[in-house]
């Protein structure tokens, strides 16, 4: 087996590049892997890593946006891959998917209406209510608002309260845009050249919280057009082009209007992908060790792609590598093995804390839980360069519960030679693991750190470090198989 060659370090990166289909394996000065893991171990490779990741992080995946078709996507791929390395489907229904419950919901534009008079004008002619969180309505005199320039001030209180306003609120005038929604007025609607849509907005399932004290929305200028005609106010009252100089004028009709929203809100499921590598002890099979990774990224956000080829595009391949290692590995661990890839990461850990919250095995036979992402690029921040961290990766969270489980890792690790850094960036709560550590089981995080294209649409799969990706993999393969073959489970002596 190769072994990567001894080089000085800023050569180290142009060498990846150059020979990134040629097959390294451990890091320089590592410790021979023992023969009992070695098959699956030397299965792992960059080029298997390069292959899944080119999907997971590619146009057809979008990103892994929760609730987006490309999530579907990746979810599909991950438990094909499942299926590939003989994983059992232990989600709903004999599949490799647990649903977890999201929601999604829009303002109907049909059945959402301003009514002045006899005249009714749907919110599809263009208007809509932003931040609804339930249907509503709204009654009262309706007020025409046109107001341009940082100098002017707010209408007496009593002019505004209780109406609804319609405001045609110059780009400078930002005091009186904030004022007004503080000005206790039943509903304001501010007139908007963007355009104007009802679409389907996906979101966590519904917090059950009650509407901002005024209803707040845009309307579109042909809409504010329609809306003045029917109130009897001159449509240049409403007009955004012909506002200039430094105005607020106030057209006040006698006509009362009425404002209806209705909120429309339908279950989503989104699934986590689950797969059980059964142990092939009797007695401890019914234990199981975890490992996972966050499928999900932040997708498609108004045409633009964040790839997510390193958040957690890395770590969702670093857990098919160990997948597959198994596989090929003649010798089965005792324990049992779940593969979890999360969804709902990114929007605060929900795919991690509904399965904690709905294990499919008993958290308690939960022996330890394997967390990897972002493992994929070389730390870039102020007093650390990228060409220093080519070998480098956070251990993060592994002394919290259990020392015994910490001071597996480093055995495992004298196989692989990571130099470890640890959490120097305090990320112990901020992914999926964190869900598990606060149930008691005791976990482990590795995460290559920082760089400049963290959360950007610049996290792309030509500047991943696909040797980190698959030590990572040969890593937790290892320290699965020994938290797996353990004669006891690790005794907890941290609170977490
Ligand atoms: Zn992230």
């Amino acid at each position: 087996m190769y072994r990567a060659l001894h080089v000085s370090r800023t050569s180290a990166i142009a060498l990846l590049v150059a020979v990134s289909s040629v097959a390294l394996a451990q890091y320089s000065g590592s410790a021979p892997v023992s023969a009992q893991f070695k098959k699956g171990f030397d299965s792992i490779t960059q080029e298997d890593c390069k292959k899944w990741l080119e999907v997971l992080a590619g146009e057809e995946c979008a990103g892994r946006g929760t609730g987006q078709p490309g999530y579907q996507k990746a979810a599909d791929y991950m438990a094909a891959r499942f299926k590939e390395f003989g994983l059992k489907p232990v989600g709903d229904n004999g599949t490799y998917f647990q649903q977890v419950p999201f929601e999604r919901r829009r303002m109907n534009p049909e059945q959402s209406t301003i009514s002045i008079g006899s005249k009714a004008i749907k919110a599809s002619a263009g208007f809509k209510l932003d931040r609804l969180r339930g249907s509503a309505e709204a009654s009262g005199p309706i007020v025409f608002i046109r107001a341009n320039g940082n100098g002017v001030s707010l209408p007496q209180a009593d002019e505004i309260a209780g109406r609804i306003i319609i405001a045609a609120i110059g780009p400078d005038a930002t005091g009186i845009r904030r004022g007004l929604t503080r000005s206790g007025a039943a509903a304001v609607l501010f007139v908007t050249n963007e355009a104007i849509d009802n679409d389907w907005i996906f979101g966590r399932q519904s917090s059950g919280q009650g509407n901002e004290r005024s209803l707040q929305g845009r309307v579109s200028q042909k809409c504010a057009n329609d809306i003045a005609k029917a109130g009897g106010v001159s449509t240049e009252f409403v007009d955004l082009e012909s506002l200039a100089g430094e105005t607020i004028e106030l057209s006040g009709t006698s006509q009362e209007a009425k404002l209806v929203a209705k909120l429309e809100e339908s279950p989503v499921g989104v699934p986590n992908v689950v797969g059980l590598l059964e142990g092939s002890d009797p007695v401890l099979k019914s234990e199981i060790v975890g490992i996972g990774s966050h499928l999900d990224h932040l997708g498609n956000q108004g045409g633009v792609i964040y790839y997510g080829a390193d958040d957690d595009g890395s770590g969702s391949t670093a857990l098919l590598a160990v997948a597959k290692a198994f596989s090929k590995n003649p010798e089965k661990p005792k324990r049992s093995i779940l593969f979890m890839a999360f969804c709902g990461e990114e929007m605060g850990l929900i795919g991690s804390g509904y399965y904690s919250d709905h294990p499919i095995l008993p958290n308690d036979k939960m022996i330890c839980e394997l967390q990897m992402d972002m493992v994929g690029r070389n730390e870039q921040k102020d007093n650390e360069k990228p060409e220093d961290n080519v070998d480098t990766i956070h251990l993060v969270g592994s002394k919290r519960l259990s020392t015994e489980l910490h001071d597996l890792v480093l055995e495992a690790n004298k196989q692989v030679n990571f130099k470890f850094e640890w959490d120097e960036e305090d990320v112990y709560t901020r992914s999926d693991h964190y869900m598990f550590a606060k149930v008691g089981i005791p976990i482990a995080f590795v995460f290559s750190g920082f760089h400049p294209d963290y959360h950007q649409p610049t996290d792309t799969i030509e500047k991943i470090n696909f040797e980190k990706i698959a030590n990572t993999g040969r890593l937790y393969y290892l320290v699965a198989n020994m938290a797996a073959n353990r004669g006891h489970r690790f005794k907890i002596d941290g609170t977490g």
